[in-house]
């Protein structure tokens, strides 16, 4: 990774404060939303079973992702910004019981077993996430609320995709960097990212309100899903690894 030069190219994995970025010409939206996730790792009594969980609470979602041995989770608990540094205030012990009170105690017991974090929760889109010899991907490209895993996922596909950009140029005896080997990149990722965005943003804000009408909407939603297995899958799938437009590396 480096500055660009007349020559060279950058992929920029950079986060969502990449300098690159921030240097480029790109038009930019971020905002924020009034809410922040406490971050922790979590040893708990029984077993996940390889099952992630996602709460659908009115100030965002509560996730339980399964981390290897059966007995042991990453907590994502987004919730309003107020009550998330209040709980990051709490000392283990009384952070531990909130949290399986908010589990319902699926897991049992819980403890904290691992550094905990606090992030403000934001979104940020690019117009196009290509410029003068510069490509970027992952948060550098998109950055929004952690629901139903799609951020790293997003940024893996971008990885994959400006994979698939530079081998094609080189096999086309293409220069890599120029605006005609990046085009398509820049559409594909261009849609997934926003479409994506897209959904997490409506899902989020969904919550945040107390209008009925959308509450509803959201749990006929999602008792479709929990009714129909086979379209719960597919959803999933397509959540997680789509197969429309996917990488080669991905097929
Ligand atoms: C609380 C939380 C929970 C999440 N949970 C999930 C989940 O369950 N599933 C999921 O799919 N996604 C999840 N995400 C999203 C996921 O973490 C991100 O999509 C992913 O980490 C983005 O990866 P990235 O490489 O683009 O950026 P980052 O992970 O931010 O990595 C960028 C790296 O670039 C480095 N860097 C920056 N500037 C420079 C420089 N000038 N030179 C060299 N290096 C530099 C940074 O130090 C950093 O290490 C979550 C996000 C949050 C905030």
């Amino acid at each position: 990774m480096g500055a660009a030069s007349r020559r060279s190219s950058s992929w920029a994995p950079m986060g969502g404060r990449s300098p690159l970025r921030a240097a480029s010409a790109l038009r930019t939206r971020e905002w924020s939303y009034p809410q922040a996730a406490l971050t922790t790792l979590l040893a708990h009594e029984r077993p996940h079973c390889d099952i992630s969980t996602e709460f659908h609470t009115r100030n965002g979602p509560f996730t339980l992702v399964p981390l290897p041995g059966g007995h042991r989770s990453s907590l994502v608990w987004v919730t309003a910004e107020p009550a998330a540094k209040r709980l990051s205030g709490l000392d283990d012990r009384d952070l531990a019981a909130a949290v399986e009170h908010q589990a319902r105690s699926m897991l049992g017991a819980m403890r904290i077993d691992g550094p905990r974090g606090l992030v403000p929760m934001r979104g940020l889109s690019v117009e196009r996430p290509v410029a003068d010899r510069l490509a970027l991907i992952g948060e550098a490209a998109h950055v929004f609320p952690p629901i139903g895993a799609q951020g790293l996922n997003l940024g893996l596909r971008d990885a994959a995709a400006v994979r698939d950009a530079v081998f094609s140029a080189r096999e086309a005896n293409r220069d890599p960097g120029a605006p005609a080997s990046l085009a398509g990149f820049g559409r594909n990722r261009g849609v997934d990212a926003r479409l994506r965005g897209a959904a997490v943003d409506m899902l989020n804000r969904s919550l945040l309100t107390d209008f009925l009408p959308v509450d509803a909407l959201r749990g006929l939603g999602l008792v479709v899903l929990g009714a129909i297995p086979p379209l719960r899958r597919i959803v999933m799938r397509e959540g997680v690894q789509p197969r429309l437009g996917a990488p080669s590396l991905m097929r």
